[in-house]
């Protein structure tokens, strides 16, 4: 064991009740929260519950050890995923759940080429309208898990005429790679009742069934089709098996 930082007692004491040791198959996931998060949902401010967590290869349970390999294990490099949990998560009977994959151009830059910056507000408001939901952000996903780099290459291959698929598949990529078994067993944490996931793409609902999970239902989310990103939206639906609902194109 590398030499193992004496974190305070006080420290240690307001920490440990926030944090939760899930074992897995391979590994462990230290989730960290809740934490009241205020955020501005459309000029409304809403308040709720962040999470945060970090797969790790070793399991223990000792807190002191855990917070004391922080401060060397270089946690900016790579992100860690997080979920912002909203109302009654636990016990309401009609829960939403939004799975979204980080997004750097769509959800930060507020990028046209996708849907993702879109979809991310509003599934936010969709579940608060519902009353209670969770929405994970999983950073691990960019560009269907290809990563950042590899995404700005795709996006060339795409204006020199490949679709996503092609692109990804040409840069050496599976079509899509992401994978959905941390979220999950942070969600099994966080609820046991059937969700209902907003979501266009019938994979994420195989997977989470796969997985065990009591899944109620899907709700679909298209909206801000522009002449940016309709090839991407007809993409998903022709190419990666999203399922097109009435109206998703206004020239369709
Ligand atoms: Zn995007």
């Amino acid at each position: 064991m590398p030499n193992v930082k004496e974190i305070s007692n006080d420290v240690v004491n307001v920490l440990k009740d926030k944090i939760k040791v899930i074992k897995t198959d391979e590994s462990s996931i230290y989730l960290v929260g809740p934490i009241r998060l205020p955020v501005n949902l459309n000029g409304n401010t809403v308040i709720f519950q962040w999470y945060s967590w970090l797969n790790s290869d070793e399991y223990t349970e000792d807190i002191n050890q855990i917070i004391s390999n922080l401060s060397s294990s270089n946690l900016a490099e790579y992100q860690q995923s997080s979920v912002l949990v909203y109302g009654d998560f636990k016990e309401t009977e009609e829960s939403l759940i939004r799975m979204h994959s980080i997004c750097h151009t769509g959800d930060i830059f507020g990028s046209k080429r996708c849907d993702c910056g879109f979809q991310l507000k509003q599934s936010m408001q969709m579940i608060v309208n519902n009353g209670a939901g969770a929405l994970f952000y999983l950073a691990n996903h960019e560009g269907r898990g290809i990563g950042l780099f590899s995404k700005a290459m795709a996006y060339i291959l795409q204006e020199n005429g490949s679709d996503t698929v092609e692109a990804n598949e040409k840069l050496g990529f599976v079509d899509d790679s992401r994978n959905y078994g941390d979220a999950i067993e942070v969600l099994k944490v966080l609820r046991s009742k059937p969700v209902t996931l907003i979501t266009n793409n019938p994979k994420k609902v195989k997977a989470l069934k796969d997985a065990g999970l009591a899944v109620a239902g899907r709700t679909p989310l298209w909206g801000d089709v522009s002449e940016y990103n309709e090839k991407y939206l007809h993409t998903k639906i022709n190419r990666s098996g999203h399922m097109e609902e009435e109206g998703t194109f206004q020239n369709d």
